[in-house]
């Protein structure tokens, strides 16, 4: 690796879960949740590898990624799961997207543009069972039904509020207040599980809609995970130096060295969504990186273009100047490298810097793409 840091993106894994997460849907169709460009993967590289696997439908948060996905995929089924933005009516025609109606006003909205325009395009429900976000409640759902007959439905989904938590009693509320609402709409098809959802009983209905577990988060906290890693992350060594006893490290002198310590500076900081938050003050465990399979603790606080690891417990001579260090990958998982900056996997991903050197691999990738200009792979 010649460049400061390196994200590998493995479209293999990404491919392959998606397989799984279908394998695990019991019959169900097996969307994919390339909302926030594909949980900051990259969705110009995802959303083609999705469709080559077997992927047809998918959902995105918003119009102009739904614009941008359809781009990429011509014949794909595409949702906007945060509902018709007012005025976008006409906009979500012209790219064949279908809107996720959440409340009266956008299903009159929709309704008034599809009897002014001619569009017969498809819409899906949204029917809160527990969540309290978006969505129809049970009593309107209910009592629109007649109504919505005018409105095409092609799907009636509702979203899980502690599906990651199988033992949470929210759950089986919520499976049960689905079959209710669904059972309004004969014959649409009905969703609900996200991809924690897909390991719930009960929960698969006629689609699924995973986006963490596709992109290589773990469904199940706690337990092995059914699906691969998609990401990993590595950054250079900028410089290796001695520090002696009695010193501090970094902004706010927040840590002092305890011992006389070799700190390993690294090419990641704020700016490349290795969140500050996993600064670990004196006492605390935050951040580490894994050299050789060896955990180092990062020190003082990580700043916007760097981080400092304290590495003397390696042998001497382990790291070098222009070497990388494993931040994401094989020994850290997301899950690990989120909680110790106190967050989740889900932000972690989404926070994923822009000025890495990419590297997309699989899927009949030639060659590696790079987001940024002046970058080398090794
Ligand atoms: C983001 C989202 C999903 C995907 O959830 P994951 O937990 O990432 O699988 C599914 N449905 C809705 C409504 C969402 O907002």
């Amino acid at each position: 690796m010649r460049g400061p840091a390196r994200l590998t993106i493995d479209l293999d894994a990404l491919a392959g879960n998606w397989r799984t997460l279908q394998r695990h849907a019991g019959g169900a169709e097996c969307a994919g949740v390339v909302k926030a460009d594909s949980y900051g993967l990259g969705l110009d590289a995802t959303a083609p590898a999705l469709w080559e696997a077997g992927c047809r439908t998918y959902f995105v948060a918003h119009v102009h990624e739904g614009v941008r996905l359809r781009g990429l995929l011509p014949s794909a089924v595409i949702y906007v799961l945060n509902g018709l933005l007012p005025g976008s009516a006409d906009a979500h025609a012209r790219e064949r997207l279908r809107p996720v109606l959440g409340s009266v006003e956008e299903i009159e909205e929709w309704r008034t543009f599809l009897a002014t325009s001619g569009w017969r395009g498809e819409a899906a429900l949204h029917v809160d069972t527990g969540i309290n976000r978006l969505g129809l409640d049970l009593a309107a759902a209910a009592a629109l039904a007649a109504r919505l007959r005018e409105v095409p439905l092609s799907l009636v989904l509702s979203h899980l509020a502690c599906a990651e938590d199988a033992a949470h009693p929210m759950n089986a509320l919520q499976v049960a207040a689905f079959r209710e609402a669904r059972g309004h709409y004969p014959g649409v098809p009905a969703s609900l599980a996200n991809s924690s959802g897909i390991f719930l009983p009960g929960a698969t209905f006629d689609l699924v809609r995973p986006g963490y577990a596709l992109h290589g988060g773990n469904p199940l906290p706690g337990r092995p995970s059914p699906t691969r890693p998609v990401v990993a992350l590595e950054a250079g060594v900028i410089q290796v130096r001695d520090v002696p006893e009695g010193a501090s490290v970094g902004y706010g002198a927040s840590w002092t060295a305890g011992r006389p310590s070799r700190i390993a500076y690294i090419h990641l900081g704020y700016a490349d969504g290795f969140l500050r938050a996993g600064s670990g003050p004196d006492g605390h465990s935050g951040a580490v990186v894994s050299v050789a399979d060896r955990r180092c603790p990062v020190v003082g606080r990580i700043s916007m273009d760097m981080a400092a690891a304290d590495v003397t417990d390696l042998p001497e001579g382990t790291l070098r100047r222009g070497d990388a260090v494993e931040v994401i990958g094989p020994t850290l998982s997301i899950e690990e490298v989120a909680e110790r900056a106190g967050t989740i996997g889900y932000e972690l991903l989404t926070d994923l810097g822009r000025r890495y050197e990419r590297r997309v691999l699989g899927c009949g990738t030639a060659s590696p793409s790079h987001s940024a200009a002046g970058f080398r792979s090794a």
